[in-house]
């Protein structure tokens, strides 16, 4: 690589001798020869003259032999000189091109030999050190290429990984929010009923064991799916006070318990209402507060809130938010680490006062998330004071929807009314003990409630009775509530009853999915039974007497006898393996089917026609179970008692 350089320099410093700059070596000798000559001719002919014996033919002689002898020099100056220096000038030339070959060179044994064989060797080096090069830099793109390789695959893996992680938080936050709904519920029935004194104070404190269980559960779901990206924003409509003077209530009546005093300042000219997300602004404060009042024994605890006009755009509000205690404080050497996740002050921290050591990483990542800032300051001993600046677009103009609109926002819901109703309510759910609590719960405050345990169920359930709302468990067996509410929005009889998802899916996306199914809003699980009620009441509709013309019994009985005979017929194809036949038999039965609106039977035969098309025999079989299924529960939901031969 130098040699190369070099060489090239060299031959930029030293241009070619063809450059109008420069004369030719021979030019100079033959002009130099000439000069010396004719100054001696000069010298003899004027000594001549001084002599008195010039003779003009003698002169002239003299000046031709003195052109002879300048050429004769010249021509030998050319070969002996120039023409090698010539051969070197153009192998210069052809390596300055990038041609590295050696330069013929004829035999003169002088000085320009040696110098062009010099020349040749360091050609060689240089063609050696560019075949190098070359070798050096395909290895590199070799080496390059397999890197990049690596890394795409490594890349796949973490992506399927990440997919996994998600996967996984899924389904981690329905198995365990199932069970603590399950849980919850069971502890608020126990509480209610009777008991003794250490019962109730068991039961209590079953019940705060099970609700810090499930803020930690939250928190840990919470952080996950902020670090996966999966933690979506709200952009509605909220007002900053209201949103937060509930929290605040709560925990100054907490901080009074222990001798200290909070108060909270909200500035006038906080704007009346903000677009952006309510929930993730109660959770920053909730936050901050309940470490300040964790840590503050005595004195009091200030939380201030102001808004101005964004600096950077003047549309938006910056909103301000200050939560100052005369707590224990942070060493300063700590202030950063705090905001780590699982990090405490230190270890004794979580043996006496509780904690994960999440909360204030939620908070910073919730912040950092809504493009807000957030800040320490503290001094051990004194308290601390944490700082928290949001920006937030100003309220969007509201749309009003003429019907199935909530009288408040779903997680957002006002306190339960207290007047009893009465109505049916359809609870479609697949866990045993999610469905007495809700079923208590409900049956408490005088509504009267249906139970389906999957989507099928309930559309048959429906098919049977009007109701004013129904409550839909998302994940179930055979149908889930996604589906079947799908369904029942098609059908102009249920396409306007209210359904409310009820669902242990904490996953970003989820409330997207069940909204975009066509339910009118979400709860998700362990619900609490104040929330339920006061979501109920929002968006309860009184029901419709039924239509009788629906599917009268007069219609349904021929129709359950002729579907038994008719899966007999079917059993006895599917044992002759005559696919065709079964085509046939399963198409008649959807026909009649749907004359009569069983809906359930309709998509389980449409399953089996499809399993039939694409020759899945497994495919078959199952349909063909899932079909007797509901043939099965329309006879017994019709009360219509026919054996059929199959059993
Ligand atoms: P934790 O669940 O332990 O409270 P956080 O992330 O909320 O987790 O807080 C991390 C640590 O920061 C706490 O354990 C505590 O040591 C310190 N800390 C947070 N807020 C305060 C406060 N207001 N006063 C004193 N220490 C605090």
């Amino acid at each position: 690589m130098d040699y190369w350089n070099t060489a090239k320099r060299l031959i930029v410093r030293n241009p070619p001798a063809s450059s109008a700059k420069f004369r030719s070596l021979s030019v100079k000798f033959f002009r130099f020869t000439a000069f010396l000559v004719l100054w001696i001719v000069t010298v003899i002919l004027a000594y001549n003259m001084h002599q008195g014996s010039f003779d003009l033919g003698k002169g002239l002689l003299l000046c031709l032999i003195v052109v002879l002898v300048a050429y004769a020099i010249a021509r030998f100056t050319i070969n002996l000189l120039v023409k090698p220096i010539r051969i070197l000038q153009r192998g210069i030339e052809e390596v300055g091109q990038g041609n590295l070959k050696r330069i013929k060179f004829p035999s003169t044994g002088d000085e320009i030999e040696f110098l062009a064989e010099s020349f040749n060797s360091m050609i060689k080096r240089l063609a050696e050190s560019q075949k190098r090069l070359v070798e050096y830099q395909e290895e590199l793109e070799q080496k390059v290429k397999e890197r990049t390789h690596e890394l795409e695959g490594a890349m796949q893996k973490a992506m399927e990984a990440s997919g996994a992680k998600s996967e996984f938080l899924a389904n981690m936050s329905h198995e365990l929010r199932t069970p603590m709904n399950g849980l919850l519920g069971m502890i608020e029935l126990s509480l209610d009923a009777p008991a003794s004194t250490e019962q109730k104070e068991q039961l209590e404190t079953a019940q705060r064991c099970a609700l810090s269980l499930l803020s930690l559960v939250n928190d840990v779901l919470d952080l996950s799916k902020i670090e996966s990206g999966k933690m979506a924003l709200e952009h509605i409509n909220f007002n900053i006070t209201s949103t937060l003077e509930d929290a605040l209530r709560g925990y100054a009546i907490k901080a009074r318990q222990k001798g200290v005093l909070l108060e909270w300042n909200f500035s006038p000219n906080l704007p009346a209402e903000v677009s952006g997300d309510p929930l993730r602004l109660r959770q920053i404060v909730n936050n901050l507060v309940s470490n300040s009042v964790k840590f503050t024994s005595e004195g009091a605890i200030e939380v201030k809130i102001s808004a101005h006009k964004s600096e950077t755009d003047a549309s938006r509000w910056a909103v301000e938010l200050h939560v100052i205690d005369t707590g224990t404080g942070i060493p300063e050497d700590k202030l950063i680490i705090i905001f780590e996740k699982f990090t405490q002050v230190d270890g004794s921290i979580s043996r006496r006062f509780g904690g994960t050591g999440l909360g204030l990483a939620i908070t910073k990542r919730l912040v950092e998330l809504q493009n807000g800032k957030i800040s320490v300051e503290s001094e051990l001993g004194l308290g601390s004071k944490f700082s928290i600046v949001l920006e937030y677009d100003p309220a969007m103009p509201v749309q009003v929807s003429e019907k199935l609109t909530p009288t408040a926002a779903v997680e957002d819901v006002a306190k339960p009314s207290g007047q009893k109703h009465s109505g049916a309510i359809l609870l479609v759910e697949d866990n045993a003990v999610n469905q007495r609590v809700v079923m208590t719960v409900l049956k408490k405050r005088g509504y009267e409630i249906d139970v389906a345990s999957n989507g099928i169920e309930a559309l048959a359930k429906l098919e049977q009775r009007s109701y004013g709302i129904i409550l839909m468990d998302v994940q179930m067996p055979v149908m889930d509530g996604l589906e079947a509410t799908r369904k029942l929005r098609l059908d102009p009889r249920w396409n306007d009853v209210p359904v409310i998802a009820m669902t242990a899916h904490a996953m970003s996306g989820d409330k997207e999915r069940c909204i975009a199914a066509g339910m009118n809003a979400y709860i998700s699980k362990p619900v609490h039974s104040a929330h339920l009620i006061a979501t109920i009441e929002a968006y309860y509709t009184k029901p419709v007497a039924k239509e009788a013309s629906t599917h009268p019994n007069d219609l349904m009985r021929p129709f359950i006898a002729q579907a038994n005979e008719g899966l007999f017929e079917l059993r006895k194809s599917v044992e002759a393996v005559d696919l065709d036949r079964l085509g046939e038999q399963i198409r008649n039965l959807r026909e009649a089917a749907e004359i009569i609106s069983a809906t359930g039977v309709v998509e389980s035969a449409k399953r089996v026609e499809l399993a039939i098309q694409s020759k899945k025999t497994d495919a078959v079989t199952h349909g063909l179970l899932l079909l007797e299924g509901e043939i099965t529960r329309l006879q017994q939901s019709t009360t219509v008692t026919t054996e059929y031969a199959a059993k």
